[in-house]
C-alpha cells in the first residue's frame, strides 16, 4: 500500500531478449567472464552502465593491471594474459614494469605492473569482445534481478528507451557492488551505516599532459617524499603519495592521489559528494605538482575520470569465504579456479597511510568463493567475492579479477549450453577447460617457475 514513505508500482515489463550468460558490468572481471562463455559458444550479453569496456582501467582511470605476477612469477594466463598482449601490441603499453608502490608514504614495496594507455585499452576491449561473439548494451543500469523457486531467472534493466527484462540461464555479477547478488536476496557484507566509517577511501583519478616523466624519475625517494610531506602539512595534498602511471611515450602522468573519506558508494548522496570532492582536491593538487615537483613544471590537466573510484562496498556470502589466513598460511582448495598474487594492500580509512604486505606465495581462490550460498544459476567475480576484507584487499587487483572471470565465465558457458545448473558442473572439468586456455589456478602450477 502507498504511504507518504512509499510509492507502489504496478509495472508491465518488455521481454528484450533471451541469453545462455548474461553478464552485468563490462569492467575487469566482466568482460573476461563475457569473452571465456561466448567463445564456448553461449549466447552471451554483457550490460554495462558506462560507455566503455575496463571498469576501473578506463572509467576510473587505473592505468595498470596489478598481479599478473607474484613476485618475478607471473601467476595469470588464459584470456587476461592475451589482453595484455593485444594491449602492449596495439601500441597502448610497453610491457610490464618494476613499479614502487607506497614510495612517498615510506613504505617501498616492488611490484610487476603492466602500465597502460586507457584509451587504446578501450578499442582493444571493444575488439576483443566482438570477436568473441559476445553481444554488449552500453548506458544500460542493472536494476532488478529476476528469481523463481530459488533460481535466478533473467535481469530487470533501465535504458534510454525505458525499462526492460533479459532472461538468461546463468547471470554473472560483476558490477564491483554485487548489485544482482543484494537484488536476489543473497546475503551481503560491508552494507551496515556503520561500516561506511571503515570503508578504503575513494579516490577520483586525472591525466596531467605535457609531463617530462624521465624527469621526475630521477628524483631521488627522500626528496619525494620531502616534498610530499611539505603538500600534505600546507593541506594541498590529500594522502602520503605522488601515484602515477605514465603513458608510454613518457608525457603523460595519470594521477591516483585524491583521497576521499568517509564515503558510502551505495548511498547516491556520498557518490555524489565523492564526485565534487574529488574535483575540489585535484584543484589544489595540480598547482602543487606544477610548482613543486621537477617533470610537471609545464603540465596541464587534460582529463578528469568519468567516475570516481570505488575500493570497496558489498562482499558476497559465498560457498565459501576466503581468509586472510587462507593467504598466509598458503592453502590449497581442491577447487581452486584463480590464482591470486596481491599485496594485501590496505588503505587507511582515516590517516593518510596505505599498509601493504605480500601473500608469501601465489594465492588459490576457491570456486566456493564465487558461488553465492542460497541460490542457484548466478556467480560473482571481482571484488565482491566471498572474503573477509583483508582478503578481498590482496584479491581485488585487476588481474585476479580478470582470472576470476575466466572461471566463472567459463563455468556459466559449461552449464548453460549443457542444460545444466552451474552447481550441477563438475569443478574438474572446469579446471581441465581452464588448463585448455592456458589459465593458471594451482599453486602447482607455477612452482616450478618459484623454484627456478
Ligand atoms: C582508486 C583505485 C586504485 C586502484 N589501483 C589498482 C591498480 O593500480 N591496479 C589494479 O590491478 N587494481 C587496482 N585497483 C583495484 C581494481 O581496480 C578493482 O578492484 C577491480 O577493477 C575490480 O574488478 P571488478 O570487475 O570487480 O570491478 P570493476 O572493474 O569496477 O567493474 C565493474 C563494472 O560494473 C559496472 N556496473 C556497476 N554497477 C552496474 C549496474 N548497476 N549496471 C550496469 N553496470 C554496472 C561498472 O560500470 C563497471 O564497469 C584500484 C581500485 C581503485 C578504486
Amino acid at each position: 500500500m502507498a504511504d507518504d514513505t512509499h510509492i507502489e508500482e504496478h509495472l508491465s515489463t518488455p521481454i528484450a531478449g533471451h541469453y545462455d550468460v548474461i553478464v552485468v558490468g563490462g569492467g575487469a572481471s566482466g568482460t573476461v567472464a563475457a569473452m571465456a562463455a561466448a567463445r564456448l559458444g553461449a549466447r552471451t550479453l554483457v550490460i554495462e552502465r558506462g560507455g566503455c569496456f575496463g571498469g576501473a582501467a578506463t572509467a576510473n582511470l587505473v592505468a595498470q593491471w596489478v598481479a599478473f605476477f607474484h613476485d618475478e612469477t607471473r601467476v595469470v594466463g588464459g584470456i587476461p594474459f592475451e589482453l595484455a598482449e593485444r594491449v602492449q601490441a596495439a601500441g597502448g603499453s610497453d610491457g610490464f614494469h618494476r613499479y614502487v608502490m607506497g614510495e612517498a608514504a615510506g613504505t617501498p614495496f616492488g611490484l610487476r605492473v603492466l602500465p597502460f594507455n586507457p584509451e587504446t585499452l578501450k578499442v582493444v576491449l571493444d575488439d576483443a569482445v566482438k570477436q568473441s561473439g559476445a553481444e554488449v548494451l552500453f548506458h544500460v543500469g542493472f536494476s532488478r534481478a529476476l528469481t523463481n523457486d530459488g533460481r535466478i531467472t533473467g535481469v530487470i534493466v533501465e535504458t534510454v528507451g525505458g525499462r526492460k527484462a533479459y532472461t538468461a540461464g546463468t547471470v554473472i555479477d560483476a558490477s564491483g557492488d554485487a548489485a544482482v547478488c543484494a537484488s536476489a536476496g543473497v546475503e551481503c557484507h560491508g552494507e551496515a551505516v556503520d561500516a561506511r566509517a571503515e570503508r578504503q577511501p575513494c579516490t577520483l583519478s586525472f591525466r596531467l599532459s605535457n609531463v617530462d616523466v624521465a624527469r621526475f624519475k630521477a628524483v631521488p625517494s627522500a626528496e619525494r617524499r620531502r616534498l610530499v610531506l611539505g603538500g600534505l602539512e600546507r593541506g594541498e595534498l590529500f594522502w602520503q603519495s605522488l601515484s602515477f602511471v605514465s603513458t608510454p611515450a613518457g608525457t603523460d602522468a595519470i594521477c591516483l592521489m585524491s583521497r576521499i573519506t568517509g564515503i558510502d558508494a551505495l548511498s547516491e548522496r556520498d557518490a555524489s559528494r565523492a564526485e565534487q570532492e574529488g574535483r575540489r582536491q585535484i584543484a589544489s593538487i595540480v598547482p602543487f605538482l606544477v610548482r613543486e615537483i621537477p617533470g610537471f613544471e609545464n603540465a596541464v590537466l587534460a582529463d578528469i575520470a568519468e567516475r570516481v573510484g570505488v575500493r570497496e562496498t558489498r562482499r558476497i556470502q559465498g560457498r565459501y569465504t576466503l581468509t586472510e589466513e587462507d593467504i598466509m598460511t598458503e592453502r590449497s582448495f581442491e577447487d581452486s579456479v584463480a590464482l591470486g598474487a596481491g599485496p594485501m594492500d590496505r588503505h587507511e580509512p582515516d590517516g593518510t597511510g596505505i599498509t601493504l604486505y605480500a601473500p608469501p606465495s601465489p594465492f588459490e581462490i576457491p570456486l566456493g568463493a564465487l558461488v553465492p550460498a542460497g541460490i542457484e544459476g548466478l556467480l560473482v567475480c571481482g571484488r565482491t567475492l566471498s572474503s573477509t576484507r583483508e582478503a578481498m584487499a590482496g584479491a581485488r587487483h585487476m588481474a585476479t579479477s580478470m582470472a576470476m572471470g575466466e572461471a566463472v565465465g567459463t563455468l556459466a558457458a559449461m552449464a548453460t549450453t549443457t542444460n545444466r545448473l552451474p552447481s550441477a558442473v563438475k569443478v574438474a572439468e572446469v579446471q581441465s577447460r581452464l588448463s585448455q586456455g592456458k589459465a593458471l589456478f594451482r599453486r602447482s602450477q607455477v612452482e616450478t617457475a618459484i623454484a627456478a
